[in-house]
């Protein structure tokens, strides 16, 4: 594993070409790939959608990748994923998102097989110094690989502000196990997953990118490049920037920067190929457009916030809404971060360790992340609203989407 990450351009329609270049310029897959190797390559297949759009990874893409790591002849390879729900059913399966992707049609002609990762067998593993799941259930196909190669999509996402080669990994967790991960916090699951499934390489599909809430084809972004590298944690902070999103902003990425002793930032990357200044565009994010939903809340960002405390934030703006509170959030203040004046503002709910020196503030959130029922609860008082309903919204409408699924999820 290197810090060097390469950026390649799609000359004339190459897809192939500049993913053989971006490798190459990476050092290539014959140290990584032996002739006893069994190869898992996961694309980001979460839900069936129009290719090119950004959605999902593209089967070109998978292409290229699947022929270079052939060329190694290894033992095996599967191509594998699972849909983003961690169950399959009509107009939201792995096999339709294979399908509208190319795939589907990538494996037939190279002879591959592809594997549907949501109906894999699995296996309860434990988690090496965890920090919110001691336990994980894994697909066996991921766990019985010797080298993973992520290849997701150039992303944003609404709780973590990017998705990319790490974040990608979810695809090997079965069923109700996905959920999981959301409920026990996001980007902190994406770490202890990646302590046991932790991606060889990864490229980025960045030929079609996708911002915002992910509706196509408004928020599809035309960028014709490729991102590889053999550190996902140094790949995917290169995606971010080249999206505009601030690494240090990705909590994820701090959490196994600290695990592993690295650098989040990109001067601790050795760039080659394309300069990143001439591609970067600034992509809306998805909780850009949260917040641009609920006008009446004002929420203020320092420079420290990250993806752990606006995560928890959007569950606990839409449960208050849902629970009939959303008037009485109107002149709301949130702060996340380290800001050092709010303004002489009422009602003023500063969020996690970042603001705790937050001067004014009406109620102070601790923790890094906070804990989400007690931001629920922070928020409701706040507001004059029954923290008690709030929390009983957010259970209630966690049920409803647990039993309409239940029969699929207890596999
Ligand atoms: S307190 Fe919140 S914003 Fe600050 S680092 Fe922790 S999760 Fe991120």
């Amino acid at each position: 594993m290197t810090n060097r990450v390469s950026i390649t351009k799609v000359a004339s329609g190459d897809v192939e070409g500049a993913v053989r270049k971006a490798v190459e310029l990476t050092g290539g897959f014959d140290q990584l790939i032996g002739s006893g190797s069994r190869g898992l390559i996961k694309p980001n297949q979460c839900k069936p959608s129009p290719r090119h759009s950004g959605c999902m990874t593209d089967g070109d893409v998978v292409e290229a990748v699947t022929r270079l790591v052939l060329e190694c002849e290894p033992a095996s390879v599967v191509i594998g994923d699972g849909a983003i729900a961690g169950y399959d059913f009509a107009g939201f399966s792995t096999q339709e998102s294979f399908d509208s992707s190319g795939v589907t049609d990538v494996a037939h002609r190279l002879g591959v097989e592809l594997r549907n990762l949501n109906t894999d067998a699995f296996e309860e593993v434990t988690v090496p110094n965890s920090l919110v799941m001691d336990t994980v259930r894994i697909a066996r196909t991921a766990l019985e690989s010797d080298v993973i190669i992520s290849i997701p999509v150039l992303k944003t996402h609404i709780r973590t502000h990017a998705t990319l080669a790490l974040k990608n990994m979810k695809g090997v967790m079965p069923g109700a196990e996905k959920r999981k991960s959301h409920r026990l916090g996001l980007d902190m699951a994406i770490v202890d997953l990646c302590a046991v499934v932790r991606p060889h390489y990864a490229v980025i599909d960045a030929t079609v990118g996708m911002e915002g809430l992910w509706q196509a084809p408004q928020d599809s972004v035309d960028m014709g490049l490729i991102v590889a590298g053999s550190d996902a944690l140094y790949v995917d902070v290169v995606g971010a920037a080249l999206m505009g999103i601030d690494p240090s902003q990705i909590m994820h990425f701090h959490y196994l920067g600290e695990r592993e002793g690295k650098r989040v930032e990109l001067d601790a990357v050795e760039m080659v190929g394309e300069r990143l200044e001439d591609h970067r565009k600034v992509f809306t994010t998805g909780f850009d457009v949260f917040q641009s939903r609920y006008p009446e809340v004002s929420i203020v960002q320092g420079e420290s916030a990250c993806s752990g405390c606006t995560n928890e934030l959007v569950s606990a703006i839409t449960y208050m809404k849902q629970a009939g509170y959303g008037d009485q959030m109107t002149g709301l203040t949130v702060v996340i971060g380290n800001v050092d004046d709010a303004g002489t503002k009422d009602r003023v709910v500063a969020l996690g360790k970042c603001a705790a020196d937050l001067p004014g503030a009406s109620s102070y959130v601790p923790g890094c992340p906070p804990k989400e029922a007690e931001m629920v609860r922070a928020i409701a008082e706040v507001c004059g609203a029954d923290p008690d309903a709030v929390m009983a919204t957010m259970a209630e409408a966690r049920k409803k989407l647990w039993d309409a699924s239940s029969d699929l999820l207890e596999r």
